[in-house]
């Protein structure tokens, strides 16, 4: 996981029917909360945190990437717009049989809530899972404060995820509970992430190597030439809009650059 540097605004839209759909939420709970904590209630979905004009400004800023694992993926249609704090319905442990209804409803047109995420981190393994440190802190209506609340997954918007991750070769390691809460709830060391990390990873060593037998043969135009392309990889691979950067920062950062 990286930091995703992101504009403060959300898309016209989330303010202008979005705040209106949350104005009419709040109403609807006051009148009956207790429906809404049993299920008897629920809100409509709106989606318009899935319109196009969501979505795109999403897939710009975090440059075609899930936020979670760092999967680059082209197809529009393989990227979700994830809520940070699920909006229908929450769980503080896997274990858990039932969600807690209603879910954080008041931030599901929220631009602050909103991420992008590939389909696995979001509905295989993030689903309405969102464990606090304390959940007797968890904000459980509009009158709540969400600032209480010390979640274990990280933000990547919010805060630098490399204080809580760090990788070992291919193998993400937590150095914090929100780290290593991440790691394991959303499945960071899948087979299918490890296997893509591999492969890159190797690239890298290749590149590597290109500069050993360059440094062992100065003086060589053609090794100097093919050395500066190694390099320029290299340096690509840790770029933000790389797939699995964080990962290429952390092993350029042990070998050296
Ligand atoms: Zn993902």
């Amino acid at each position: 996981m990286i930091q995703v540097q992101r504009p403060d605004r959300g898309p016209a839209i989330l303010k202008r029917l979005g705040e209106k759909q949350t104005r009419r939420d709040y109403a609807a709970y006051d009148l009956c909360p207790g429906d809404y904590h049993s299920g008897k209630n629920t809100f409509p979905n709106k989606t318009y945190y899935n319109r196009e004009e969501v979505k795109s400004l999403l897939i710009q800023v975090h440059q075609s990437k899930c936020c979670y694992c760092e999967q680059k993926l082209r197809t529009p249609a393989y990227l979700h717009v994830e809520h940070f704090r699920p909006k229908r319905g929450v769980r503080q442990a896997r274990s858990q049989r039932h969600d807690d209804l209603p879910g954080y409803y008041w931030l599901a047109y929220r631009w602050e809530n909103l991420l992008l995420s590939c389909h696995d981190c979001n509905c295989k393994f993030k689903r309405t899972l969102f464990p606090l440190a304390n959940p007797a802190d968890r904000a459980r209506s509009h009158h709540d404060d969400v600032t209480r609340e010390r979640p274990l997954f990280v933000d990547p918007v919010r805060e630098d995820p490399r204080n809580h991750i760090r990788f070992n070769n291919d193998s993400p390691e937590g150095i914090t509970p929100q780290g290593r809460t991440t790691i394991e709830e959303l499945g960071l060391r899948r087979l299918g992430l490890r296997i893509a990390r591999v492969e890159l990873l190797n690239q890298i060593r290749t590149e590597y190597e290109l500069l050993e037998v360059a440094a062992a043969n100065p003086g060589i135009p053609d090794l100097e030439a093919l050395a500066a392309g190694a390099r320029r990889r290299i340096e690509a691979a840790m770029q933000p809009d790389a797939e699995f950067s964080s990962m290429a920062i952390d092993y350029v950062a042990r070998r050296g650059l």
